[in-house]
């Protein structure tokens, strides 16, 4: 049993701490948002995802939340920071909230007399904990990295819509250490984890992550390539991808076609390294075409659109999906976003249906009209960006559908249907 704070309640820092508290530790939150300091307090998960109300319930005696640094770094041995690094306006990482805390963590640490390690799961580029974060923690707590307190790095690999699941499950953990003390302490927290475990330097660690989501964004945008040729070729793309996927050394999973990748983690993770690469003088010309596809990707569903609706000016245009990808309500990155403005600024009425990801996407677009999916799929026609298990069982007979998520009840059942890589 260890007791453990967690410094960002987000996706990743609550998802961790409730995971790693229904494990028997103890654990406190920090956040700097008081309404989620209040949720967690309540048992209340200040995000969804599958599981956690439930695991929250559950575990309520093993955890709290504080905005208290000194009080959650002194009852606890170890902190996981889990802030967010969100994308800069030119695609380059914007540390600001790792540099926060780690100053607010340095403050407390200079009158804490017990060794204390920090670790990094926020995703950060190479070098970052060591070249940024640790000389903020030695300024401010006038106290030795690696020896008088312990820094490490362990990204983070969850998949929002399963991360309750992903935290118990891992495909493997990665540990970047220096110190014996922090490696001795990590190991021991994961030591009921029957994952492959991999123990590297920091900044091994820290380009692992960068490594594997750059890959699977690749295969994305490789997937949506081939799928745009198919389409022309008039081929379906998944039984493509089927015969493809079965081959061991290509591995079917994450093999598929659509209207690209969103979410908090991709399109910033691979904005960052082109940055970071260039920075270094090379020229990653793979990833910056894996973005250009990216961002091309949702405007074929435009497309789609207009051979059945040429002018959509007064129309009334159909939204199933919000999310960027389905069970969650995090709409960051989502491809929602570019296809509702383009229908938008060409006049047309949006209305749309979401499971959990209205009230979040009311926030940018209050100009939609927000309604069940059986009005939804009133309009003059429908397209599909999210891929919500409950879509497959809509009424899709007598519609115009534009699926970017390959529904095949809709496929079957409406009156014209195109897909958009099929
Ligand atoms: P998030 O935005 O959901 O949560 C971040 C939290 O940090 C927020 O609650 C915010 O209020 C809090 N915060 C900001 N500054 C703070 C400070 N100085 N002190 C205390 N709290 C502070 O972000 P997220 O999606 O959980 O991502 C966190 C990190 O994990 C990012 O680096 C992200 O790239 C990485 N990651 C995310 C995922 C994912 O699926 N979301 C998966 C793997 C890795």
């Amino acid at each position: 049993m260890m007791k453990i704070s967690i410094i960002g309640s987000g996706y990743v820092g609550i998802v961790t701490g409730i995971g790693f508290a229904e494990l028997g530790n103890e654990v406190i939150f920090v956040d700097i948002d008081e309404s989620k300091i209040n949720l967690i307090n309540s048992a209340k998960p200040p995000i969804y995802e599958r599981g956690l109300k439930e695991l929250m319930q559950k575990n309520k005696e093993r955890f709290y939340a504080t905005i208290d640094y000194n009080e959650a770094i002194n009852k606890s041995q170890i902190t996981f920071i889990c802030v967010g690094t969100p994308p800069n306006p030119d695609g380059s990482i914007n540390l600001d909230y790792v540099k926060s805390a780690a100053e607010a963590l340095g403050k407390a640490l200079k009158n804490k007399k017990d060794f204390h390690t920090v670790v990094i799961k926020s995703t950060v580029l190479p070098g970052t904990t060591e070249d940024v974060v640790k000389p903020i923690i030695e300024k401010e707590s006038g106290k030795e990295a690696f020896e008088e307190f312990g820094l490490a790095s362990n990204p983070e690999f969850l998949r929002e819509g399963n991360a309750v699941y992903d935290f118990f499950n891992p495909d493997r953990i990665v540990i970047g250490v220096k110190d014996e003390k922090s490696k001795e302490i990590l190991e021991q927290l994961y030591n009921s984890f029957n994952c492959p475990k991999l123990i590297t330097d920091i900044k091994t660690a820290e380009m692992i992550k960068y490594t594997s989501n750059a890959f699977l964004a690749t295969k994305i945008s490789f997937a949506n390539e081939i799928g745009n040729i198919c389409k022309k070729l008039g081929i379906d793309a998944y039984e493509v991808f089927k015969g493809v996927g079965l081959d061991h050394r290509i591995n079917p999973s994450f093999f598929r076609a659509g209207i690209g990748f969103g979410g908090s983690c991709f399109p910033k993770d691979v904005k960052a390294l082109i940055a970071k690469a260039e920075e270094l003088g090379e020229d990653p010309k793979l990833l910056k075409a894996v973005i250009d596809v990216n961002e091309e990707q949702p405007l074929r569903l435009i497309e789609l659109l207009k051979k059945h609706i040429p002018d959509l000016n007064g129309k009334t245009i159909g939204i199933l999906g919000l999310a960027f990808k389905p069970d969650t309500d995090d709409i960051r990155e989502s491809r929602a976003i570019p296809i509702v403005r383009i229908l938008l600024n060409e006049g047309a009425r949006v209305v749309a249906y979401d499971p959990k990801a209205m009230e979040n996407f009311q926030n940018i677009f209050p100009q939609v009209d927000y309604a069940p999916s059986e009005k939804v799929l009133e309009s003059d026609a429908v397209l599909i960006v999210t891929e919500w298990g409950e879509f497959k069982n809509l009424n899709y007979k007598g519609r115009i559908i534009i699926d970017g998520r390959r529904i095949e009840k809709a496929k079957e059942e409406a009156r014209i249907y195109e897909g958009v890589c099929w």
